[in-house]
C-alpha cells in the first residue's frame, strides 16, 4: 500500500497534472494536495528528482505568478484584481 505522497509522486512522474486532477485521482481535498506537494518538493531532492511547477496565470490579463513561493492557489490577480486564475500544473522530472 502506497502512501498518498508516494501515489502523488508516481502520478506526477507519468504526467503533468494540476491540484484538482490530483485531488480527484486520489479522493482527497485540493488543499491537502498542496500540503503534500510542499513536502514532496523537498523530499524528492535526494533522489535527484525535481518538482516542476508550471505557474498559475491570470486568465484576464495573462499575469504569471512565477515568483510565488507558496504552491497553493492565489485568490486574485495582483495586477488586474480579478479572480480568474488558471491552475498551476506540476510534474516530477
Ligand atoms: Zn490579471
Amino acid at each position: 500500500m502506497q502512501t498518498i505522497r508516494q501515489q502523488i509522486i508516481s502520478l506526477l512522474k507519468k504526467r503533468e497534472m494540476n491540484a484538482r486532477e490530483i485531488s480527484k485521482a486520489l479522493g482527497i481535498q485540493e488543499k491537502e494536495v498542496y500540503d503534500h506537494l510542499e513536502h514532496i518538493r523537498h523530499s524528492i531532492r535526494p533522489q535527484k528528482k525535481k518538482l516542476m511547477i508550471y505557474p498559475f496565470h491570470c486568465l484576464t490579463c495573462d499575469y504569471i505568478f512565477k515568483d510565488r513561493k507558496r504552491l497553493s492557489r492565489p485568490g486574485r490577480c495582483p495586477k488586474c484584481k480579478q479572480g480568474h486564475i488558471e491552475a498551476a500544473t506540476f510534474k516530477i522530472v
